[in-house]
């Protein structure tokens, strides 16, 4: 079997015809199997969705309970088999539940990775490469300049401005599925214990992070009334990017903006979205993580996909790897 004939893009998602379902499907389709809940991999309205317990938990938070007619949950290393093709479920260290997906017929093993990042995470498990002859990884920091610093130290720079500056308010600009919780992880592991304020589109799923045992410390809701401002002197506001550009945002005192991605390594970005305090904490693979896990997959061919998909293909073949982007289009991720 050629690796094309079992899995190859469609309009809708990567497709595999033999088990008929699609991967992170971006239209709706009838069986998608769904790598991790952030909005762009994990729509709704697909008539049977397959994914880690977690994904379809937070899939059931974001769209409702029937955000699909049937949905099964996948256990990490478990395998399922689906028209023939054999299919397992692998920890991608990206965000709480996030998977790669293995897809395997007649001795040939292609593992699409969905997002993923290398570095531990307090707030889900660590990724495990997976033996394969294709792997189809992300290249969102695909790119020798994306080195990301230790997040310890971009924390650390966080808490040192919260002493610096006792009477503002220090507002973290972070995605509300991954991000916020693991800024949130971080502070509490450098120390910061006391209440740490979170806007309300970030309550669910800190609950239910919490819910899943990952201990989050005392979390506050960040609304502000007219005559209160002085409350949130030297308090930590996480919100959604969204947020800061609401009126929300201008009601705090004399804002510290702060922004936790990692595009924050360009300073222009930064500059553009008025952020004072970047911080460079990324849930995906720099350049470094995305060329060792390639090594470590052993694939033979890879395939490139949402990102700077030049530069690692163009380094897969200088190292002997087959290589071609997949131009897959619609995943523009909210979790960078
Ligand atoms: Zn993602």
């Amino acid at each position: 079997m050629r690796a094309p004939d079992l899995l190859h893009p469609r309009p809708e998602g990567l497709y595999c015809p033999a088990g008929d379902f699609f991967i992170d499907p971006v239209r709706p389709v009838a069986r998608a199997l769904i790598t991790h809940g952030h909005a762009d991999h994990a729509r709704a309205g697909h008539r049977a969705v397959l994914a880690t317990r977690e994904t379809l938990d937070i899939m059931a938070l974001r769209y409702g309970a029937d955000f699909a007619a049937s949905s099964q949950a996948a256990k990490l290393g478990e395998t399922t088999t689906l028209g023939g093709v054999r299919v397992s479920f692998h920890p991608a260290g990206h965000v709480l539940g996030s998977a790669q997906i293995a897809v395997e017929k007649d001795g040939l093993r292609i593992v699409a990775s969905g997002d993923y990042k290398r570095r531990h995470d307090p707030t889900c498990q660590d990724f495990e490469p997976v033996a394969c002859d294709v792997f189809i990884t992300e290249a969102t920091f695909a790119l020798p300049v994306f080195r990301h610093p230790d997040d310890r130290g971009e924390i650390a720079r966080l808490i040192r401005s919260v002493a610096q500056f006792p009477e503002r308010a220090h507002l973290v600009g972070a995605y509300s599925l991954g991000k916020a919780q693991r800024v949130i992880a971080l502070l509490r592991a450098a120390g910061h214990d006391g209440p740490i304020h979170i806007h309300g589109a970030l309550e669910k799923l800190c609950a239910y992070y919490e819910s899943r045992g990952i201990a989050l410390g005392p979390l506050a809701p960040a609304t502000v009334d007219d005559g209160q401002r002085d409350r949130f002197a030297g308090a930590v506001v996480i919100g959604p990017p969204a947020a800061f550009a609401e009126r929300w945002a201008r009601r705090f005192p004399d804002p510290v903006s702060a922004f936790a991605s990692g595009w924050m390594l360009i300073r222009q970005r930064a500059r553009q979205r008025g952020v004072e305090l970047p911080l460079i904490v990324s849930d995906h693979a720099d350049w470094d993580e995305l060329v060792a896990t390639i090594g470590e997959t052993g694939a033979g061919e890879v395939w490139v996909t949402h990102g700077r998909e030049e530069a690692l293909v163009r380094w897969c073949e200088l190292n002997g790897i087959k290589a071609r982007p997949l131009h897959l289009v619609g995943y523009e991720d909210e979790g960078d």
